[in-house]
């Protein structure tokens, strides 16, 4: 079954390097310590294209030879917003590329009986709703997460906010564009589909799993 949707809110980075390590990532033989090297690099090439539309303003600059007009980022602030637990992989790769950057956590966790998800901890800077807020995971699987980490940024006040993962299922990218109508997707790839136990195929397995080594 073909799932359909609005592509223009979905951006794959199909870098040639990006796409060269998320194959070293999909490898069941890759460990954890080259796997967590991996989710950080990607998160930075990742951040690189979901920063793409800040603006700029002109800055004056002196170098050694002269005085000149430079550019810089326009006053534009930053959140990081890992999802517990798997999110935090990519939390370094985009502090590296935006050292400014807060960083806010939502830990969501899975009701037994509505398997709705259901937020248990959640803390952001004060300042959130005035940031473009990262939300990062490294699997868009279902989309329940990340629709529940959304919700709780709209409710907070945010009008700017990005979904970073590494993979996603089309089921997932659906669930999430079609519930939140202004939130852009970033992935590395998009994926078949999910498989009866919710995992991404072909995917990458368990991330946590395999960022924390707990396999
Ligand atoms: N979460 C993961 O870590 N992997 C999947 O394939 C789906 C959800």
């Amino acid at each position: 079954m073909i799932i359909e949707f609005d592509r223009s809110r979905v951006t794959v980075v199909d870098h040639p390097l990006v796409q060269h390590k998320l194959t070293i990532m999909r490898d069941e033989r890759t460990g954890s310590k080259q796997f967590r090297e991996l989710v950080k690099e990607l998160a930075l090439f990742e951040g690189y294209e979901a920063t793409r539309d800040f603006p700029l303003e002109d800055a004056p600059v002196k170098t050694p030879i002269c005085a000149t007009t430079g550019k810089q980022i326009a006053g534009r602030k930053v959140a990081i917003v890992p999802i517990l637990r798997a999110g935090l992989g990519m939390v370094d790769g985009l502090l590296e590329l935006i050292p400014a950057a807060r960083v806010g956590h939502v830990g969501m966790y899975r009701d037994e009986v509505t398997h709705e998800p259901h937020e248990y901890y959640a803390k952001l800077p004060a300042d959130a709703e005035q940031r473009t807020c990262l939300v990062v995971d490294p699997m868009l699987a279902t989309g329940g997460s990340a629709t529940a980490a959304i919700d709780y940024l709209r409710r907070q006040g945010v009008k700017d906010v990005r979904l970073l993962v590494l993979v996603a299922a089309p089921e997932g990218i659906k669930t999430v564009l079609e519930h939140d109508s202004e939130v852009r997707l970033y992935t590395c790839s998009i994926d078949e589909c999910l498989n009866d136990a919710a995992y991404i195929v072909p995917g990458l397995g368990d991330a946590g799993d395999r960022i924390f080594g707990t396999l």
